[in-house]
């Protein structure tokens, strides 16, 4: 099945990147502020959570991977537990969020091709250009401007 696997790749194309996980662990959704911005000093609306380590990431992309979706949601459901955030659910609690946030995951991660860097930018996962943008203002925006000068 394709899964989402955290990886460095395009780490540090944009200046707040961070990759506390490890590279291709399995990550999933975390928790996120509700408030704002993919951009922010706290990071949640722009990263994803790793199943082992629990720490955040920045940038991921699809594996296909030899699992099945109860090993996949068994996994899940320990990585949830690891975390801590269960202490207060009900099992029927946990049990919604196991299946609700699977299903998800490997419904985006299946419209994904394999091995193309991603993102998460607020609601949205998207593909990371493989070039960095660029940095410095082009030529031609430089010479207009010295001309007007
Ligand atoms: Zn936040």
């Amino acid at each position: 099945m394709k899964v989402f696997v955290a990886t460095k790749e395009t780490q540090g194309q944009r200046p707040n990147d961070f990759f506390f996980g490890t590279e291709g662990e399995l990550v999933k959704f975390g928790s996120e502020c509700d408030e704002g911005s993919a951009d922010d000093k706290c990071g949640c609306h722009r990263c994803m959570i790793g199943f082992d380590t629990n720490k955040a990431v920045t940038t991921f992309k699809v594996v296909h991977m030899n699992m099945t979706m109860e090993k996949y949601q068994a996994k899940y459901r320990e990585s949830l537990i690891a975390s801590g955030w269960v202490k207060l659910m009900t099992e029927k609690e946990l049990d919604t969020w196991v299946k609700e946030d699977t299903k998800a995951l490997v419904h985006y991660a299946d419209v994904v091709s394999i091995g193309i860097p991603l993102e998460k930018r607020g609601n949205a996962i998207q593909i990371r250009h493989l070039d960095p943008p660029a940095k410095t203002v082009p030529k031609t925006i430089k010479a207009q401007h010295k001309a007007k000068a």
